[in-house]
């Protein structure tokens, strides 16, 4: 399941993260260190995890509104770019995980290549179509 060692950045970013858990949430860090996982964000309803392995997890309420219980599942890939896009803000070397993009990748005409919806990177929603990227990443054939 692990494909090799962590990169150094990673390890760094994750050691961190951890001490400031454990100073001021020690629950989180305890659940942080079970899953093996660096926490990238959690907004109302949803909250993701990026695992050793290089997989990102979710936590979502997928059922809301009809129940607030939430399922622990792997990301798909449009999820696994929201969260790497905005976990990247806080942490720059995570944008490295995104797939690069092709040269002749059109913008993605959702967002015209913003990536967010109804506002700038930092008010907007993430874009379903590219998942924050600005372009859509096209099935490999
Ligand atoms: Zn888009």
């Amino acid at each position: 399941m692990i494909r090799g060692a962590m990169e150094p950045w990673l390890v760094r970013i994750r050691n961190e993260q951890l001490a400031t858990f454990d100073r001021i949430n020690q629950p989180m860090a305890e659940w942080l260190r079970a899953v093996d996982g660096l926490y990238l964000f959690g907004t109302i309803g949803m909250e993701a995890v990026l695992r050793a392995d290089g997989a990102v997890w979710v936590s979502r309420a997928d059922r809301w509104p009809e129940s607030d219980e939430h399922t622990w599942r792997p990301a798909t890939d449009l999820e696994r770019y929201g969260a790497l896009v905005i976990a990247s803000r806080r942490h720059a070397e995570l944008a490295q995980l995104l797939p690069p993009q092709p040269p002749d990748a059109p913008a993605c005409a959702r967002c015209t290549g913003s990536g967010f919806l109804f506002g700038d990177d930092q008010t907007g929603v993430l874009c379903p179509d590219c998942g924050g990227l600005g372009w859509v990443v096209q099935a490999a054939t």
